[in-house]
């Protein structure tokens, strides 16, 4: 259930200033993985599992064949029965054109801010946060400073501002609606 957060931010959270106004709930669960390292693991337990890892290797078409699909790489070529496309902001290169449209992929701009005292920035006073800003300035996102002082306090938007394909807005508008709402 959602409640003012003023006082306990005060109190656990220093490093928010926040309104009487503001709401807000904190997941005791909540928590963050180093990506690296799950996806380590990740690749692991597959492998245990049987499935057979191809790295270093382009796809340069998939296309529909009777009974299945043909994925052609860089490499070699496949034919299986079903395929699961994962290929991020690339997934524009794989489907029709008439569906392309529906996809923009929009530059993420990151700041780590360094710290001189990293103690009301580490994790135990500073959970990660996601905040709706007042004013429809759009929301931030963040995390405390795990790396220590130097690397800093990371904070974020996700940024709709700026489709990578439109290089004039891409250079205009660079990490602007970012840098409007720190
Ligand atoms: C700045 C930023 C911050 C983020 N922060 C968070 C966060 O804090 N927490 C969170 O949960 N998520 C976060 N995300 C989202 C998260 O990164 C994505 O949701 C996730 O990476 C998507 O995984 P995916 O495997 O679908 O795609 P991707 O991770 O994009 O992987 C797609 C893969 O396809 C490969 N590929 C592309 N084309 C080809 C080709 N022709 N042949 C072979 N391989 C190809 C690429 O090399 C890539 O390895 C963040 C994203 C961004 C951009």
């Amino acid at each position: 259930m959602p409640c003012s957060i003023k006082r306990s931010c005060e109190h656990d959270f220093p490093s928010f200033k926040v309104r009487e106004t503001t709401l807000g709930y904190y997941e005791y669960d909540a928590g963050y993985v180093r990506p690296e390292k799950i996806i380590a693991v990740q690749i692991d337990e597959a492998r245990k599992k049987g499935v057979v890892l191809q790295f270093d290797e382009r796809v340069l078409a998939i296309t529909s064949i009777a009974g299945g699909v043909s994925i052609s790489t860089d490499k070699q070529n496949y034919s299986v029965q079903k395929v699961i496309l994962a290929a991020g902001s690339w997934l524009g290169g794989f489907i029709p054109p008439e569906y392309q449209q529906l996809f923009a992929v929009y530059r993420q701009v990151l700041y780590w801010f360094a710290l001189a005292d990293r103690s009301s920035f580490d994790p135990v006073r500073t959970p990660v946060f996601i905040w709706q800003l007042p004013d429809g300035e759009g929301g931030i996102y963040g995390f405390p400073a795990v790396d220590g002082a130097s690397h800093g306090v990371k904070v974020a938007t996700h940024n709709m501002d700026c489709p990578r394909t439109d290089r004039a807005s891409q250079s205009r508008g660079k990490g602007a609606r970012t840098a409007r709402v720190l």
